[in-house]
């Protein structure tokens, strides 16, 4: 079998030669026996190890890892792949300085964590290169279909669990590439597009179905979904960027994170000037931040309305934007923008927080008399997602389309029987780990469902 990792071309033309630089390059073949002999196996028979219990996807990490250290890369991926259908792509941007790696316990002996990460996107690349098929036994066809919308991280993941118990499953997706936020969102230093086209095939060769650019929009569409599946399951993600705006934000030069960061991901980026205001406290905002940078700006100022202490994006994300050199003006709020055409400046206000919101975050309130100018070329508005309220408010049962989809705990069903959901349409902006444990839960709901007792006659299979 071959070894190594996916060429990473897409971005290597300049002047995009910085975005392709990864964060966490792949190990050498060398280096995996190496590192896979770091782990101590710690776990037991009555209860996993703590980094298998830190993800959420819950991934046999030190089985795996035995496995690398014999070399048997194919049951390291497969040990993998059975839990996380997208083991490849979380290997590369799963946020492991809070999950697995951790809670590793050479972290808490003050020693270097066990590089999980990497150690998965060895065992796992070297099998999607190799295009060896998926090891799960699939029981025969149940007479049984499901509609995924969303061919998502959730989605995905959804599909990968339902299609091995015998479900015919389809997955419908506006966008013409599997992956969703992964492959239009997530920081190209991280991941550009590989693996997802490997990890999209496996489910094919699952028997799992894609029709892309085919939006679920009208009530017709959903009607036909409704006649056509026993059951329907949401990973339909977030939408756009909330919708701020403040006055002259049509100007040039004024952005929102999402179609910022797309299009540097399908290697033409849009222009940023040599001084760029980020607005927004998230990881979405650390990102930007850190794009601006490579392309080429010379600061990189982030605008966040409340302190540092409050800011919701991952320590480690504002510690390695603040070493990349990105900039920080805490308790700053933008309420303008000027310019002739072309954004010029930004005029900002102070301000100081106030008691706490229902979020339990000191509120921000404006110093009065405190606005000032920052003079910028480019403002990128990285303030979170909206949700699929339109969408939603057609799928008929969902009570509240303008906030999390609201579902049962165990099983991801909606308030709608014949519908479940999971990922970011659910918990409001995860991460893609959480997304595949979503999907996971989901269909293990959707199979309890269309099997039980509360299934109406005739869905029950055939
Ligand atoms: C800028 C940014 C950076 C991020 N970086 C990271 C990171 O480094 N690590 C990490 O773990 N997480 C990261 N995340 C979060 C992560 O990407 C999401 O949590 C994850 O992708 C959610 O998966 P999902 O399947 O719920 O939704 P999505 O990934 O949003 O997928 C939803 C899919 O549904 C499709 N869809 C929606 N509505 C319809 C419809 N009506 N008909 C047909 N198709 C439809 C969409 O086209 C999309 O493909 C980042 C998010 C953003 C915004």
């Amino acid at each position: 079998m071959a070894g190594g990792t996916f060429a990473r071309a897409d971005l290597s033309a300049d002047p995009m030669a910085a975005l392709a630089q990864e964060l966490h390059p792949a190990l050498a073949d060398a280096q995996v026996p190496y590192e896979a002999e770091r782990c101590l196996d710690c776990g037991s028979q009555t209860a996993p190890a703590p980094c298998t219990a830190a993800c959420p996807a819950g991934i046999d990490v030190p089985g795996f890892i035995r496995s690398l250290a014999l070399g048997d890369y194919l049951r390291a991926a497969d040990l993998i792949f059975a839990e996380n259908p997208l083991g490849g792509s979380c290997a590369r941007v799963c946020p492991t300085e809070v999950l697995c790696e951790a809670a590793c316990v050479l972290e808490r002996e003050g020693r270097r964590p066990v590089r999980i990460a990497q150690l998965q996107r060895a065992a796992t690349d070297r099998v999607l290169l190799s295009g060896a098929p998926p090891a799960a036994i699939h029981l025969p066809h149940n007479g049984l279909r499901v509609a995924v919308v969303g061919a998502g991280p959730a989605g995905m993941a959804c599909a990968a669990t339902l299609a091995p118990l015998g479900y015919a499953v389809t997955i419908y997706d506006s966008r013409p590439e599997v992956g969703g936020l992964v492959r239009y969102a997530i920081a190209p230093y991280r991941q550009v597009r590989e693996p997802l086209p490997q990890e999209a095939d496996r489910l094919r060769a699952m028997g799992v179905q894609f029709q892309l650019s085919t939006p679920v929009e009208t009530p017709e569409d959903l009607a036909l979904l409704e006649r056509e599946y026993d059951a329907v399951f949401l990973g339909i993600g977030l939408g756009a960027d909330q919708d701020v705006s403040y006055p002259g934000d049509g100007l040039e030069g004024v952005y929102e994170s999402l179609p910022f960061i797309e299009a540097l991901k399908e290697g033409r980026p849009l222009p940023v000037g040599r001084c760029v205001a980020v607005v927004g406290g998230g990881n979405t905002a650390m990102d930007v931040a850190r794009e601006a940078l490579r392309l080429g700006a010379e600061d990189v100022l982030v605008l966040y309305r409340r302190t540092e202490a409050e800011m919701p994006a991952f320590r480690h994300e504002v510690v390695e934007a603040m070493e990349d050199g990105v900039r920080f003006s805490w308790l700053t709020l933008p309420v303008r923008v000027n310019g002739e055409g072309r954004i010029a400046s930004v005029t900002c206000q102070r301000m100081e927080l106030g008691d706490p919101d229902a979020s339990g975050r000191r509120r921000p309130r404006p110093v009065p008399g405190s606005e000032f100018d920052l003079p910028v070329d480019t403002l990128i508005k990285a303030i979170g997602q909206q949700y699929r309220k339109e969408f939603l408010g057609r799928v008929g049962g969902i009570s509240a389309p303008d906030a999390p989809v609201a579902i049962d705990q165990t099983s991801g069903q909606t308030e709608n029987p014949r519908f479940f959901a999971g990922g970011d349409a659910v918990n409001g902006g995860g991460t893609v780990v959480e997304a595949v444990a979503h999907g996971k839960r989901a269909a293990l709901g959707i199979d309890s469902y269309l099997r039980g007792p509360d299934c109406p006659q005739g869905r029950r299979g055939r």
